[in-house]
């Protein structure tokens, strides 16, 4: 155990409460020299507008601290993808996507199509020009900023980005490559950036299919907290948490612990 991949909302805070305690741990984890990054699945707001949030919480963090998904697909874009990207995603998205970006009027020859939660942006010109650019050759890769169904607003439910992305799956007959959680692509770009293996890796989160069952899918242990979306039925599903903490505030204890136990098993 190495490497601490940490969520931010439901982890550090719930809306605009900061979870006690929580500012402590970071400091911790800096002082103690444990690697460590915020894993998010939140594109509503760029990279930047986080770290404000996180300094008005009493946490001061650095920008390359955090992995959302504009910059995993970035990352996974400039690595596995040549060629432009043609982008359908918010402003507040598009502000964090370091990628090449296709003509906004082209009809092909982009390397990628990539999608994000564009809400009223959307129409059918738009997604069908999506699809248009995804059947021309050579193929580009369909690439999803997450897959969230939908999100409750002000105003009730609304779409979110998988909805689109299953529509462009569906008409193209191809698969989506998606960078948010729990998918494996996210949870690896994370570990390149810690450069740490996945057996030395914990991920601590609120979901447990995001968060807990995402980290385990790749290999890594995955800690539940019970502060943000958790509730106590998530104990008796299918995924089984390597730990179960009261809230962050227990981490260093836990970590602590585990550490001293394992040393013990070497000794
Ligand atoms: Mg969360």
């Amino acid at each position: 155990m190495r490497s601490l991949l940490i969520d931010l909302d439901g982890v550090l805070y719930e809306d605009d409460k900061v979870i006690p305690g929580a500012a402590e741990v970071v400091a911790w984890l800096a002082d103690a020299g444990i690697p460590f990054l915020f894993v998010t699945n939140t594109t509503s707001r760029p990279r930047h507008a986080l770290v404000d949030k996180l300094k008005e919480l009493g946490i001061p963090v650095e920008e390359d601290l955090i992995l959302t998904p504009p910059i995993a697909a970035s990352r996974w874009i400039v690595t596995h993808v040549p060629g432009p990207a043609a982008l359908f995603v918010s402003a507040a998205t598009k502000t964090d996507l370091a990628v090449p970006e296709l003509d906004e009027t082209a009809m092909e020859g982009a390397g990628s199509v990539v999608i994000g939660d564009l809400g009223e942006g959307w129409s059918y010109g738009r997604l069908n020009r999506a699809f248009r650019l995804l059947m021309a050759e050579p193929p580009p890769v369909l690439v999803a900023l997450g897959m969230t169904r939908y999100w409750r607003a002000s105003d009730g439910l609304r779409l979110d980005v998988a909805p689109f992305v299953k529509a462009l799956e569906y008409a193209s007959g191809r698969t989506a490559v998606v960078l948010g959680k729990p998918s494996l692509e996210f949870f690896l770009t994370a570990r390149e950036m810690l450069g740490s293996g996945a057996a030395e890796t914990v991920m601590v989160g609120d979901d447990i299919v995001s968060d807990v069952g995402g980290a385990q899918r790749a290999g890594m242990q995955g800690v539940l907290v019970q502060t943000g979306k958790f509730r106590r039925q998530d104990l008796d599903g299918d995924i089984r948490p390597d730990a179960v903490l009261g809230s962050i505030a227990e981490l260093p204890g836990w970590w602590k612990s585990t550490a001293a136990a394992s040393a013990e098993r070497q000794s």
